[in-house]
């Protein structure tokens, strides 16, 4: 086959894992992270045995926002062994690549030494180890936190494991919106079924006086619930499902910061509105 002549991997299953989710997004900085993890933490709420696996070479964020560190440990069979919190198994470039740390006085980075021909070398391999050599014990779900794009890193993921489906966040500005459109094209070429996309800092809910303004509306209606521009219709004419909204609110982001997403952050009337955001998309 091409395949074969081409010399390249046969795709895979990922041992022990029911269906792989993947959470993309063209651009960095949308927010892919916060809603993968929050995808995450609800099936896992709803008693689905899930995990997420972090792919992002160069900004891993699983560890931060599970409040996880440390290296993991190897099992009988020489694979990694998952890291937990909440009833979420992780695993992430984060745990196996020494990080970058700013220096804690003068808060100056270290001048990195690793020779680049070098450091290649290491993230292939990690990103071998991450794919085919994890002890998920049986999962329901994997979460697949890919890297923000649509280069070859995405590609080469999808041609060795399959991903049985791929969720898109976009934020509703008209740039994010048009590359998030590049991203499920490409998710189609590979015949990746595309779930949905999910509208991050939808709109902002005003903690005074509760009023909701859609300040990154360009292509978005103003009117919420007026949709014949922007992501909805972007949708409606693609065939994508529209999976829902995610309010801007500065807590989402403590809570990432702190290490306790939304979804697990302590329960209480008010914090309720966001955490059912993330809880319908799921
Ligand atoms: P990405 O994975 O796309 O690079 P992140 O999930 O790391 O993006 O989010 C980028 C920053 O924006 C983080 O500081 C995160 O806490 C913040 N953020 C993401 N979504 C929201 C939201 N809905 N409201 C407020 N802050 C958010």
């Amino acid at each position: 086959s091409f395949r074969s002549r081409r010399n390249l991997p046969e795709k895979r299953k990922i041992r022990d894992v029911k269906k792989v989710v993947a959470v993309s997004s063209a651009k960095g900085g949308v927010g892919k992270s916060t809603i993968a993890v929050n995808l995450a933490l609800s099936f896992a709420r709803r008693g689905i045995k899930t995990g997420i696996l972090d792919t992002d070479i160069f900004g891993p964020s699983i560890p931060t926002l599970l409040n996880l560190s440390g290296e993991p440990r190897l099992d009988e069979n020489n694979c990694l062994v998952p890291l937990t919190n909440y009833g979420l198994k992780s695993m992430s470039m984060g745990y196996l690549l020494p990080q970058t740390q700013a220096d804690s006085t003068t808060g100056e980075l270290p001048m990195d030494t690793t020779p680049i021909s070098w450091r290649g070398l290491m993230v292939t391999k990690a990103m071998h180890q991450l794919l085919h050599s994890v002890s998920w014990g049986p999962l329901d779900v994997l979460v697949l936190d890919l890297p923000p794009g649509t280069g070859d890193v995405q590609l080469t993921i999808n041609q060795e494991v399959i991903i049985d489906g791929s969720v898109i966040v976009t934020t509703p500005q008209d740039i994010a919106l048009r590359d998030a459109v590049r991203g499920i094209g490409m998710f189609q070429r590979m015949d990746v079924p595309v779930l949905g996309m999910v509208r991050n800092m939808a709109f902002f809910a005003c903690p005074q006086c509760g009023h909701q303004s859609r300040i990154f509306s360009h292509g978005d209606s103003p009117h919420v619930h007026d949709e014949t521009h922007g992501v909805v219709a972007e949708c409606k004419r693609l065939g994508v499902d529209f999976l829902g909204d995610i309010p801007l609110d500065a807590r989402v982001c403590e809570d990432a910061d702190r290490g306790m997403p939304t979804v697990v952050s302590e329960e209480s009337v008010e914090r309720s509105a966001r955490r059912q955001a993330f809880l319908d998309v799921a």
